[in-house]
């Protein structure tokens, strides 16, 4: 149970101001850097036992990544912070204008399972440096990573500037968020439980960013590099086995390249995870039984060409690609979620496009083509969070782009630069001189209007 009284605390702490300074913001981004780096053995030992992920993937995709946040932090906080400057109207002359960019206050930051470090960690970086106290709450479902993460702050925060709660989200989150008006609450996960995040947020009108799910769809052009689309479609779709929020969910492929495609895909899968994927170094495992249980299903919902082996002792899934796939199949209404990729041929943009439009505005949208028409075209009639061009789900890889959803996948986005403005408060200010203080600004207005209209237009 979360004491409601160390949450006031913290906002005590905060309203102290300690946590404005430049200063004071880039030692604890230089904290938590240490302290990741100083545990660092520690997280590959502990995401291995949670996912079975090699310490190569989870550098790439874990920790890495937010080594490399941090680092564009604390080089580019002081940039970040200044003052923007803004234009002054007519209206308002002889004043000055600015944006200051202030801290929202104490903020909850609620991560999942899939990537435990990086989607707590990464939008803890941008909280910090915009100034803010923050309460942490993990994924309850990656338990060894979840305690590793808990050293790592507690070793170097107060619990008045940083908490770490740890707990079942269903009891800890609403006790928290029902109590105490937090200023932000940002939350990765499901798109169910967004919506419990959503509701309860807004009793206290609470702003939200909501980092959600959805089928990603990804596309592969007749004119495609076949063997190129294969090697990083199958690197994304089942990289973490598949438990990515932006893999690609399904694959359309144009029907004159779809067993060129499902080749290529099969000879990839046996060079990335060898013909015994459940003792290979490179492949992942379920997360839990209950995943394991809603995904072993989705395996006969369509013709397997490729895997589909399972053992629920090693929670294991051997990386599976289906064809004829039902439209209706639960497989295709579900986000996957899972190494089992639907592939399902196409001939026209517009059948292509029906089957996408089941899921409107998913969190990323993929297209694989040569033509720079038809990337324009695809790119227009899928609205999507973000997207790649001849490439799968590494844009959320790179900081300088903004990460989120749209619609039922999300709202807000975060990372580098973004993070840092999601976390402030964006204050107007102007600044009126006191030398200046015409009449006609002021009452009686009667006979006026025209040069008001000049004034204002
Ligand atoms: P989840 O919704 O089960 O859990 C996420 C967090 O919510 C956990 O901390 C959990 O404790 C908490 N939670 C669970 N039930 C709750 C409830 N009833 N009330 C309050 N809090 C609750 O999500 P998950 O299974 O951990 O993650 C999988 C989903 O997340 C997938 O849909 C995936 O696409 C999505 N996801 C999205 C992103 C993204 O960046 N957009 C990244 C990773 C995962």
């Amino acid at each position: 149970m979360t004491d409601i009284n160390q949450l006031e605390t913290m906002r005590r702490f905060f309203s102290s101001g300690a946590t404005r300074p430049y200063a004071f913001r880039k030692e604890q981004l230089k904290k938590l850097k240490a302290s990741m780096l100083q545990h660092e053995q520690d997280l590959y030992a502990a995401l291995h036992s949670d996912l079975k992920k090699s310490p190569e993937e989870s550098w790439v995709t874990e920790t890495g990544l937010v080594i490399a946040e941090l680092n564009a932090a604390i080089k580019n906080l002081h940039h970040w912070m200044e003052p923007e400057h803004a234009r002054t109207n007519l209206l308002n002359m002889p004043s000055g204008s600015r944006v200051l960019k202030e801290p929202l206050g104490v903020v909850l930051i609620i991560g999942p399972w899939n990537y435990p470090v990086q989607l707590l960690f990464n939008p803890l970086v941008g909280a910090i440096a915009a100034g803010n106290c923050v309460v942490l709450k993990p994924s309850e479902f990656a338990p060894a990573t979840d305690a590793v993460m808990k050293k790592i702050i507690e070793d170097v925060f107060p619990k008045e500037y940083i908490l770490y709660v740890q707990g079942d989200g269903i009891t800890v989150i609403p006790e928290m968020m029902n109590q105490f008006s937090f200023d932000h609450v940002f939350y990765t996960g499901s798109t169910a439980v967004g919506k419990i995040i959503y509701k309860m947020a807004a009793e206290r009108l609470v702003p939200v960013t909501l980092e959600l799910g959805g089928k990603s769809p990804c596309v592969v052009e007749s004119d495609a590099n076949i063997k190129v689309a294969a090697r990083r479609i199958a690197m994304t779709k089942f990289s973490n086995a598949g438990q990515m929020c932006v893999a690609p969910d399904f694959v359309l492929v144009h029907a004159s390249v779809m067993d060129k495609l499902v080749a290529a895909l099969k000879e990839t899968l046996l060079k990335f995870f060898s013909d015994k994927p459940e003792d290979d170094y490179n492949y992942c495992k379920i997360i839990n039984e209950k995943q394991f249980n809603r995904l072993v299903p989705y395996l006969s919902q369509g013709t397997l060409v490729q895997g589909g082996r399972f053992d629920k002792e090693k929670l294991f899934i051997e990386p599976a690609i289906l064809e004829s796939v039902p439209a209706d199949a639960p497989v295709m209404k579900d986000e996957i979620f899972g190494p089992i990729l639907p592939v399902i041929p196409f001939t026209s943009m517009e059948e292509a496009k029906a089957v996408i439009l089941q899921h409107p505005n998913p969190l990323a949208f993929y297209i694989y083509t040569s033509s720079k028409k038809k990337e324009r075209e695809w790119l227009e009639a899928v609205p999507a969070g973000g997207s790649c061009v001849n490439n799968s789900s590494w844009h959320l890889t790179n900081h300088h782009l903004p990460f989120g959803g749209r619609g039922f996948s999300g709202t807000g986005c975060y990372h580098g630069k973004y993070s840092f403005e999601t976390f402030s408060h964006k204050r107007a200010v102007m600044k009126t001189p006191t030398w200046f203080d015409p009449d006609i600004k002021y009452p009686p207005f009667k006979g006026r209007l025209k040069l008001f209209k000049w004034v204002i237009r």
